[in-house]
C-alpha cells in the first residue's frame, strides 16, 4: 500500500517563532528548521521557548537529516535543544552553518554533531526525500527555499523571504528556479506569511543602509545615541 507523506507543524504557524517543521514518508522523517520563540509579557523569567520535541524524540531513529532555511533565532535558535536529545546531520548555508557552529560550540555539542554545508541549487538525498536549496532575499545572507521531492511529489517550504529587486547581498531571488519547479508540478507549497495582511510591497533592504546613515549621521560616540533613546 502506498504510504502517505505527513506534514507536521511541531511551531511557526499562526505565531512568530518557533519555526519547525517534520515530513515523514514511511520510514524517513526530515526537518525544516528548528527555531525558538520568545516569551510572551506575563512569562516571567523564562528567556526562550523551544517547540515541544516529543514526536521527534519518540520516532529518533527515522530522522535523516535537519535542513535550516537560514540564521536567524527563530529559525534555529532551538537546534542544539533538539541536538541534546536526537542525533542527526544539520545542513545549512554557509552562514547559517557558522551561525550553528557558534552554538553547538556553546551547547558541547560540535563534537557529536555532522554540521554539512550546502550551498543553492545543491541537491541530495535524506532517506527517500531528495532535498534542492533555492536562493531566496530576506534580512539576513544566505537564505534559501527548500524544494522537497517526496515519493508521492515535490514540496516547495519558502522559509522567511522576501522579492528584492535590488538585495544588498548577492542575486535576486531564484524565481526561475521555483517556476520551473512550478511548471513541473508541486503538490504543496509552504509559504512564509508573516505581514501578508499588509497591503503593498515590501521596500528593498537597500534603503535600511540609508536610514541607519541618517540615524548616525553625527553621532560619535555610541553612548551618546543609546542616552537619547532609551531615555535614560
Ligand atoms: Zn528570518
Amino acid at each position: 500500500m502506498r504510504e502517505k507523506l505527513k506534514i507536521i507543524a511541531l511551531g511557526g504557524l499562526n505565531e512568530i517563532g518557533k519555526n519547525l517543521t517534520v515530513f515523514e514518508y514511511g520510514n524517513d522523517i526530515i526537518v525544516v528548521d528548528c527555531g525558538l520563540g520568545f516569551p510572551d509579557d506575563d512569562m516571567y523569567g523564562v528567556d526562550i521557548v523551544i517547540p515541544d520535541f516529543t514526536y521527534l524524540i519518540r520516532n529518533k531513529d527515522k530522522i535523516r537529516g535537519i535542513v535550516l532555511t537560514h540564521g536567524h533565532e527563530d529559525h534555529i535558535g532551538a537546534l542544539p535543544y533538539l541536538l541534546r536529545e536526537v542525533n542527526a546531520p544539520v545542513f545549512a548555508t554557509p552562514l547559517t552553518a557558522a551561525l550553528i557552529g557558534l552554538k553547538l560550540n556553546e551547547h558541547g555539542l560540535r563534537e557529536k554533531t555532522v554540521l554539512e554545508v550546502k550551498k543553492p541549487g545543491d541537491k541530495f538525498k535524506l532517506g527517500c526525500f531528495g532535498i534542492e536549496f533555492i536562493h531566496v532575499n530576506h534580512s539576513i545572507p544566505d537564505t534559501v527555499s527548500i524544494a522537497i521531492k517526496t515519493p508521492i511529489g515535490t514540496v516547495i517550504i519558502t522559509g522567511d523571504f522576501k522579492i528584492d529587486t535590488t538585495p544588498v547581498h548577492g542575486d535576486m531571488i531564484d524565481l526561475a528556479r521555483l517556476g520551473e519547479l512550478g511548471k513541473k508540478g508541486v503538490i504543496a507549497l509552504l509559504s512564509d506569511s508573516t505581514n501578508v495582511e499588509k497591503s503593498g510591497y515590501s521596500i528593498s533592504e537597500r534603503t535600511i543602509g540609508e536610514r541607519f546613515d541618517e540615524l548616525f549621521d553625527g553621532c560619535n560616540e555610541r553612548r551618546t545615541r543609546c542616552f537619547r533613546h532609551t531615555g535614560f
